[in-house]
């Protein structure tokens, strides 16, 4: 993943791979197992103790599934899906 948390297409070859082998549940609420992968890593935002705001790619980012059949959205911490979740250069 870039800066940005865009995926590249290795990150998206590991998404996939952990799907077919390790997070491999169907959808909790249809029962179908068709997810779309978002292609851009989501991290968290918030206030630190002095009151700055904080926002990155790389705060617990997090993979985002939804499935192509009912809509529901899952999230995986991109660390879980095997994804590298240090910062790199370009
Ligand atoms: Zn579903």
């Amino acid at each position: 993943m870039d800066k940005q948390g865009k995926l590249a297409e290795s990150d998206l070859a590991t998404i996939k791979q952990s799907l077919a082998t390790r997070l491999k549940s169907a959808c909790w609420n249809c029962g179908e197992q068709d997810w779309l992968i978002f292609p851009t890593a989501l991290g968290e935002a918030f206030y630190d103790a002095e009151g700055q705001y904080l926002s990155s790619a790389y705060l617990a980012p997090k993979v985002r599934l939804t499935c192509r059949n009912c809509g529901n959205i899952v999230y995986f911490s991109a660390e879980s899906m095997g994804l590298k979740t240090e910062p790199t250069d370009g």
